[in-house]
């Protein structure tokens, strides 16, 4: 029997999560079970297996396990974009190869035409999907130089892009503080966590969903043996969606890189507030620099700042760590807001990524009767709503083009051992926030 190493734990104050709809979880699971089909991971790419599993075997009984609640993990904790738009930040112009930037396109927008059509089937209406598009905004020279190349990428693949600069990029965004964006359309904002208790809720009817309820251990063999606190689930056929937690499995040990960034919202701004600040009522920037800030103003009219890394190598919050980010928010905010002084955070959170170090994820079988999505890489809310999607259809025998590009790409790269490891990403994740300089 494999003990699972380390088991997620994340803080209590994720923003989403608290001022979205209280939701009653499905109970944990007491005792023993078994199905054809076994899920490990309630979140975008856990949620799309089970509901397509469930779909392409309406006889069959599919079993999904979430350590936590739905809608408190990673999944409920990002910043709520869907996007289309590829973004190589290893290629001159952020495209790279245009055969290979094309499947990601097609994959990202498979995952947005999914949520977008699970959302309007099942009218989850606070998920408050919007097509409201990106924009990706620079201050520094050196960002701008990005947008530049980006934009170039873009129109070489056929994406509609439009530059914005100065006061009227204010008129858009409410804020002076960025000197240029690139506006892509294709992008949707949501309210993370709204949409996967909106997803947990309109499950099919053969997924049975345990939730707090967190695999312990694991025994493989021609059937797979799950343990969790109070049972045993025995699996035909198994499917970790369960991200950087995957390698407690013996999955992937030593190729993923658990990262956590943080995201702060403030409370709602006041109808004068908002009146100071101008702008659209409902918009989303992502910076051109990777360390940079992402920033956006909600339905509800909070204003959201994320930024910050930490490498927390057993995937789980460190204590006390949100603090520390807090302040470096705050001051993201107040260098974008400067009139809104007065208006604080509510909630500030951390969240945990499965970064690879060459940007591959998993996909595929990984032993006999077990498979997995995995290795979200930042982008994983369509990403992983495509690739698990795609999975249970792999395992349905409907493969597709975009199975076949999943299962040729690349596998994520080999990790440098201890301590070499913590010492260069520990390295690469300070000297990276430094150099953004006011694009953080
Ligand atoms: C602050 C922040 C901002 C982000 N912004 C964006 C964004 O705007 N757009 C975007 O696309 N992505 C964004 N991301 C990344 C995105 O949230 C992830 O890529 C996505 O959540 C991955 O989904 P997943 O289902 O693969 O994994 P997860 O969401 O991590 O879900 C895996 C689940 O598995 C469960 N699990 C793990 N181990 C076990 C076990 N032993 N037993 C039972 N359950 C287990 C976990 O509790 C977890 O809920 C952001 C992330 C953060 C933290």
């Amino acid at each position: 029997m494999q003990r699972i190493g380390s088991l997620p734990s994340d803080d209590s104050s994720p923003g989403w999560f608290h001022t979205s709809r209280l939701r009653q979880p499905r109970p944990p699971l007491i005792g023993d079970a078994q199905a054809p089909w076994v899920v490990i991971g309630g979140g975008f790419t856990g949620l799309a297996a089970a509901r397509q599993l469930a779909l392409n075997f309406p006889n069959d009984t599919v079993i999904l396990v979430e350590a936590q609640q739905v809608g408190f993990g990673t999944s409920g904790r990002n910043a709520g974009f869907l996007i289309d738009v590829p973004h190589d930040i290893g290629a001159p112009d952020y495209i790279g190869d245009q055969a290979n930037a094309k499947n990601i396109l097609a994959l990202n927008q498979r995952g947005q035409h999914i949520l977008r059509d699970l959302v309007e089937q099942h009218n989850i209406v606070d998920a408050q999907l919007r097509h409201s598009g990106k924009y990706q905004a620079a201050i520094e020279d050196k960002g701008i130089a990005v947008l530049n190349a980006y934009r170039g990428g873009l129109e070489k693949l056929g994406e509609k892009v439009q530059l914005i600069e100065g006061d009227e990029l204010k008129e858009h965004i409410g804020t002076s503080f960025y000197r240029k964006a690139l506006f892509t359309p294709g992008t949707m904002l949501v309210q993370p966590s709204a949409l996967v208790k909106g997803l947990a809720d309109s499950l099919p009817e053969n997924v049975k969903l345990y939730e707090d309820t967190p695999i312990t251990a694991v025994d493989y063999g021609q059937k797979t043996t799950l343990h969790h606190p109070t049972g045993r689930i025995i699996a035909d056929k198994l499917i970790l969606a369960n991200n950087a937690f995957g390698q407690y499995f013996g999955f992937l040990q030593g190729r993923m890189l658990p990262i956590f960034t943080y995201g702060s919202l403030t409370r709602p701004l006041t109808a004068a507030e908002q009146a100071s600040i101008g702008g659209k009522d409902f918009w989303g920037v992502i910076p051109a620099d990777p360390f940079g800030s992402t920033l956006r103003r909600t339905h509800d009219n909070r204003i959201l700042v994320r930024n910050s890394f930490s490498f927390n190598p057993d995937g789980r919050h460190k204590p006390g760590y949100t603090d520390k980010v807090r302040q470096s928010h705050r001051l993201s905010f107040e260098r974008r807001f400067p009139t809104l002084t007065n208006v604080e955070f509510e909630h500030t959170w951390g969240g945990g990524l499965a970064m690879t170090r060459n940007g591959q994820g998993f996909f595929g079988q990984l032993r006999e009767n077990v498979y997995g999505a995995l290795g979200c890489n930042g982008l994983g809310t369509v990403r992983g709503t495509a690739t698990g999607t795609l999975l249970a259809n792999m395992l349905a025998g409907k493969n597709e083009s975009l199975t076949e590009f999943l299962l040729a790409a690349p596998k994520p790269n080999w990790n440098p051992p201890e301590p070499a490891l913590s010492i260069g990403v520990n390295f690469t994740l300070r000297t990276g926030q430094a150099r953004a300089g006011l694009e953080a």
